[in-house]
């Protein structure tokens, strides 16, 4: 079974979607691997490292598309490279189905098997091939640093001969794993970390990081059953706006990590809680690439409104492209593994499996994913 990486051509993406260490596993498992010459400069891999992992180098881009049974890369692919794929092949990668309905259509009339990784169940089994995950608790990391950066405080606690310096207050809305990992983050860097989130379950690990949490009524709230926050009525919402103005006036440092799967992220900080916030603090919007948490952010720049930064970088694992390449290169290799047949080494998976189920949006020339279908009319 022929396996293709192609190397990432969405302008500024330093990621890789396969490193070595995936080739040698890959290729010990019986599988042809095939890379784009090139594919690893961006993470400091050259062409001579996925050689000696086993894999053949090829500079023809179509050809590699054209003979591959198996298409594997980061982003979603340029629509005109969908042609070019065999019928049956799959194609591997974040697809963004919500939002890319053409795309989806033209792997369906390809007749192409396409899946979308961040469609993978967050469920035990499948966390080892959890991309959301993998990457959303590089960008945790990723956020505090970049806050830490345009502070002119610093976060530890210092007692010192010259005086004693406080530690900065930090603000983490939203408690998935991007807020599990940027409260770990801005505790290790010494600041004090509250943290809020409409899940009542996520009280429990935001002590357990020795965090506050801040409590809010908001009625009732909760979970789906694959542990997404339910989406909150226009009055809850303004109920969270007031309980958490105070701790937003208080803190040195917000970042905003709320999503909702499927859907547009929630509006929660407003222009007037900003305007509340002492000049020098510093905003991340983590959701901004889904629409943003914050009132005033913009994709890729730092706002400046009224001497509190509100910074809007999208693509964050991004700027740490080395480990977040790794991650997203395990979880494409693990993906692999787990559907894997041993004796015909090639990749078999049943399509009634749950993972299968979750994340194929495409099979045998038409749409498969029910959540795809519920989803998108
Ligand atoms: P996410 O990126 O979808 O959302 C981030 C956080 O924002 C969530 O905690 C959500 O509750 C919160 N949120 C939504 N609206 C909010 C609002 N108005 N105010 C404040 N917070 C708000 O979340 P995620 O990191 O992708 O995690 C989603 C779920 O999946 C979680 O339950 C997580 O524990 C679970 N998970 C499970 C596994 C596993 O078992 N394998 C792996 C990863 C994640």
């Amino acid at each position: 079974m022929k396996i293709v990486a192609l190397k990432e051509t969405f302008p500024g993406e330093k990621r890789v979607p396969l490193i070595p260490a995936s080739v040698d596993k890959l290729v010990k498992s019986g599988a042809e691997i095939v890379v784009e010459s090139g594919i690893g400069e961006t993470c400091r891999f050259t062409d001579d490292d996925y050689k000696n992992a086993g894999a053949s180098i090829e500079s023809d881009r179509q050809a590699l598309i054209s003979s591959a049974d198996m298409v594997l890369r980061l982003l979603k692919p340029p629509i005109e490279e969908i042609d070019l794929m065999k019928k049956g092949a799959y194609h591997v990668s974040y697809l963004d189905p919500f939002n890319e309905k053409e795309l989806v259509e033209k792997f369906a009339s390809a007749g192409v098997e396409a899946v979308s990784l961040e469609m993978i169940p967050r469920s035990t089994i499948a966390q080892k091939m959890d991309v959301l995950s993998s990457q959303a608790n590089l960008g945790g990391y990723v956020a505090v640093i970049l806050a830490a950066e345009k502070q002119d405080l610093i976060f530890p606690m210092m007692t010192t001969p010259s005086g004693t310096i406080k530690p900065a207050r930090v603000f983490i809305i939203g408690v998935g794993v991007a807020g599990l990992q940027a409260i770990a983050t801005a505790k290790r860097l010494g600041a004090r970390v509250e943290a809020f989130d409409t899940r009542p379950v996520v009280e429990e690990q935001v002590k357990s990081l020795g965090a506050k949490f801040v409590k809010i009524d908001l009625g009732e709230t909760g979970q789906t059953k694959d542990g997404y926050a339910k989406a909150l009525t226009p009055e809850q919402i303004k109920l969270q706006q007031a309980g958490m103005a105070k701790a937003c006036a208080m803190a040195d440092v917000v970042i905003t990590t709320a999503q909702l799967f499927g859907r547009p992220a929630p509006r929660i900080v407003t222009a007037e809680m900003v305007r509340q916030m002492r000049p020098g603090s510093v905003i991340v919007d983590m959701a901004i690439e889904s629409g943003g948490n914050v009132e005033g952010a913009e994709l890729n720049k730092t706002v400046d409104v009224g001497g509190v930064l509100i910074i809007g970088m999208g693509n964050l694992p991004g700027h740490v492209a080395i480990p977040a390449s790794q991650m997203y290169s395990a979880n494409l290799a693990n993906f692999i593994g787990h559907f894997w047949d041993k004796e015909s080494k090639t990749f078999n998976p049943k399509f009634e499996d749950e993972i299968m189920k979750g994340c194929l949006i495409t099979h045998n020339g038409r749409i498969y994913s029910e959540t795809y279908k519920s989803i998108v009319k």
